[in-house]
């Protein structure tokens, strides 16, 4: 607290990232980081781009990596924006599409940056409980009645749950609200989900956020995209610019440019996440745990006897981190990233102990 804050800075409640603890040979299953590293050739284009040329300001408009963006999705490039992660993709987004004077529909278990970026911006918002199960029901996102969304928001597969909408449920929220911006957040959807990119052609009002932390074992670099309707991105760039014109500096832009050139990297290192976590589920099931479907790079799961916040700390004692988040319905729960299949076996090993004890 200090009377040099604005009013503002005094009313926020920011939010607060998993943590990377500087802890040696830690298995971090936290912060659902891809457990094996970027290309080769993403590391040498950052090489060859760590140079003289640094003394220069980068490409304002990132037009090389909007251009590989755009063949790489099917789209035009004016309908590609990009940002310093998807977080500052989102920032824009709240500030520049989905704050109206109708409220921003969203889920109550979600993304914890989302209300984090309401609060910032001022944006009114009705959040949306998931059913029972702890899915999305996209009937819970059509008009009902009076009762009409300023504009929508949620992940696809959501987070922290993992669960994936089919590309038909997407559809029906984004044709259902036509005068509602609907921001499907595609964090995670290189590990199994349906992207929605396919639809932004017939619909203005779909913006799709990806980001190359997670799929493209990317976190470091901080790099995040949009891909919707030129006008929807026309209106990002416009917040862009008015806030910073170099969200990506000369790295980052060379980085992500050799990661969108090499996808046969990119979909090998996801396929082994994949089959890792198919494992994992199996090994988690046969210790007694109830795991959510996943189509993520991590997963949700709970055991009937035993408590959520104790059995994260047990872990904890034995140097695994996980994430537990003590929110109403999914404090029972815990979040975790699929890691390589030697940290995966520690982890059940660690969970076999844990449980027999
Ligand atoms: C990780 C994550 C993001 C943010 O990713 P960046 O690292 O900022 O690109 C956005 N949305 C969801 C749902 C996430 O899990």
């Amino acid at each position: 607290m200090s009377r040099f804050w604005s009013a503002v800075t005094h009313g926020l409640t920011p939010y607060v990232p998993g943590e990377q603890p500087k802890i040696e040979n830690l298995v971090k299953l936290n912060t659902n980081e891809h457990p094996y590293g970027p290309s080769p050739r993403v590391l040498e284009a950052i090489r060859e781009a760590t140079s003289d040329t640094l003394r220069l300001y980068p490409d304002p408009n990132a037009d090389r990596l909007k251009a590989a963006l755009a063949a790489r999705y099917g789209v035009r490039p004016e309908q590609v924006f990009v940002g310093n992660g998807s977080d500052e993709v989102l920032a824009h987004a709240f500030q520049g599409l989905l704050k109206h004077e109708l409220p921003l529909w969203m889920p109550d278990i979600s993304y914890s940056f989302y209300p984090v970026y309401c609060g910032l911006y001022g944006v009114e918002s009705r959040v949306v409980p998931l059913t029972e199960s702890l899915q999305i029901d996209p009937t819970d996102y059509l008009p009902d009645g009076e009762r009409r969304a300023g504009a929508i928001i949620f992940p696809n597969p959501n987070a922290p749950t993992g669960s994936a909408l089919p590309l038909e449920a997407i559809e029906r929220v984004v044709a259902g609200n036509p005068n509602a911006v609907v921001l499907i957040d595609e964090a995670y959807v290189d590990f199994g989900g349906e992207s929605a990119i396919a639809l932004v052609d017939r619909y203005p009002n779909l913006l799709v956020c990806q980001t190359f932390s997670k799929s493209r074992s990317l976190a470091g670099l901080r790099v995040g995209f949009a891909i919707g309707h030129a006008d929807l991105i026309a209106g990002l760039e416009r917040v862009k610019n008015s806030f910073n014109s170099y969200p990506l500096d000369r790295l980052a832009l060379a980085g992500a440019e050799a990661s969108v050139e090499d996808d046969a990297y990119f979909l090998e290192s996801c396929r082994k996440v994949i089959a890792t976590r198919e494992a994992l589920v199996v090994r988690m099931q046969a210790l007694g745990f109830e795991v959510l479907p996943s189509a993520a790079n991590f997963i949700f799961a709970r055991h009937p006897q035993r408590d959520g916040a104790e059995l994260a700390a047990a872990l904890r004692q034995r140097a695994i981190i996980v994430r537990h988040f003590k929110a109403p319905r999914i404090d029972q729960f815990l979040r975790i990233t699929i890691g390589t299949d030697a940290q995966c076996e520690m982890l059940v090993s660690a969970l076999g102990e844990i449980l027999g004890a």
